[in-house]
């Protein structure tokens, strides 16, 4: 079987793209480790690790292994009124790590999907404690939460991805966007914005989500754990729900397994996906407290009111299981801190460049920010044709590798970066 690039051209949505200019696609035959092979036989060093989820590599015998024993047993039942040992299983390896007060999952099919969930958790919640005018959310610009349409709500109105679904999705509150830097020590003025919205809106906001230190697709920037435990105070002071949306960020991108254990907190609802399966397969998660799970049982409905067709499907839980054991083996700190310091070190050159607005480096992410929009189609080129796959977004050209990345590996990927990153034509 060979990939039909005419069809695929001419009938396959691929991700933001359009039907009457596509992007060229490069066919992918296989993949291991960190290398994707090309229908034409080249091998590409991966710096997305599938847009941030192969933690752990392609192709991991102890993932392949899961899935495989697990189809032959179950591939797939209702989880209404049915439950199997993948689900709980992993229901109690997540628990584990997380914070304890996070004692409840949900299992949902996409990252947007969690965020669906934990939106309409916090407005069940409020309805359980009689408080049915908390419907509102408050978030930060330059955030990015998904492409379904409460998620949407909660994205960044200006960033031109949502704006023509503008009529369609409940406005918010929004503040600006948290301080850019992961060391920046905090001015009180920085959550002065913050906490007015807080004072005059609080009575009809349910919860306040972010990303916690790294705002992910809505711009690659980093924010500081003062940051962070400010505004689980804030949200403490004036009785709103804490959503940590940590579907980019969790398990270790940013060196710590979950981004909020920088800042110390816990949030009442957290947000899980991406890496949650090693990249294998689909599945993402909402945690939430006891309190929030009480909360909502005491609303008019009495339950939560959501459930996917392939809630919990057994092999996606099988996957991420597996997954969660590899981690728990405890070589990714290593491995994320030898990234860390590799890609601050090569990519340093790139902030001499003109056209280079600003470089930074945080765990496992690495971005060059330029001056002007990148040419994707040509970065894309430009990139392959040195043997990595790079794909940039905005005026980023950032990586987000597997941990298991060799030194070489980096060491080709970080050249890459910053020759495309000099080159004419790139923006
Ligand atoms: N939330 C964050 C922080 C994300 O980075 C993403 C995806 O990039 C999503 C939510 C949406 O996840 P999914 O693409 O699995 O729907």
């Amino acid at each position: 079987m060979s990939i039909d690039f005419e069809f695929d051209r001419n009938h396959l949505w691929h991700p933001y793209t359009s039907m009457a200019a596509p992007l060229p696609v490069l066919g992918v035959q296989s993949a291991r480790g960190c290398r994707l092979t090309l229908e034409d036989g080249r091998e590409l060093v991966d710096g997305t690790s599938s847009w941030w989820s192969a933690i752990h590599g392609y192709g991991h015998p102890a993932l392949v292994s899961a899935v495989q024993a697990q189809a032959a047993k179950l591939s797939h039942v209702m989880f209404g009124g049915l439950t199997h040992e993948p689900a709980t299983a992993l229901g109690k390896a997540l628990l584990k790590l997380v914070h304890p007060t996070l004692t409840r999952v949900f299992y949902a099919d996409s990252g947007s999907v969690a965020v669906e969930v934990a939106l309409k958790m916090a407005m069940q919640y409020w309805q359980g404690r009689s408080e049915p005018q908390k419907h509102k959310l408050l978030t930060v610009l330059g955030g990015y939460h998904g492409d379904t349409f409460a998620a949407m709500s909660v994205c960044d109105p200006n960033s031109g991805m949502h704006g023509m679904f503008g009529h369609l999705v409940p406005k918010q509150i929004f503040a600006k966007a948290p301080p850019a830097g992961f060391g920046r020590s905090l001015a009180e003025q920085d959550l002065a914005e913050l906490r007015a919205l807080l004072q005059a809106h609080h009575q009809e906001i349910a919860a306040l989500i972010i990303e916690p230190i790294m705002q992910g697709a809505g711009g690659l920037r980093f924010h500081s754990p003062d940051y962070l435990k400010s505004v689980r105070a804030l949200c403490d002071e004036y009785r709103v729900l804490l959503i940590l949306d940590e579907i980019a960020t969790g398990f270790g991108r940013t060196g710590k397994a979950f981004a909020y254990e920088h800042a110390g907190i816990t949030p009442d609802l957290l947000c899980l996906g991406k890496a949650l399966t090693g990249g294998m397969l689909s599945l993402a998660a909402t945690l939430c407290t006891d309190e929030v799970a009480a909360g909502i049982s005491s609303s008019p409905a009495g339950v939560f009111m959501h459930g996917p067709t392939f809630m919990a499907n057994p092999l996606a839980c099988a996957a991420a299981l597996a997954s969660l054991e590899l981690f728990a083996e405890n070589r990714w700190p290593a491995q994320v801190a030898n990234i860390e310091a590799k890609l601050t070190e090569l990519l340093e050159t790139a902030r001499t460049l003109p056209q280079v607005a600003d470089v930074r480096v945080l765990g496992a992410v690495g971005v060059i920010e330029m001056v002007q929009t990148v040419d994707t189609a040509f970065a894309l080129m430009a990139f392959a044709a040195r043997g990595v796959w790079v794909r940039p977004f905005g005026r980023l050209i950032y990586v987000m590798p597997p941990y298991c990345i060799s030194d070489s590996e980096l060491g080709m990927l970080t050249r890459a970066m910053v020759e495309v990153a000099s080159l004419e034509g790139i923006c």
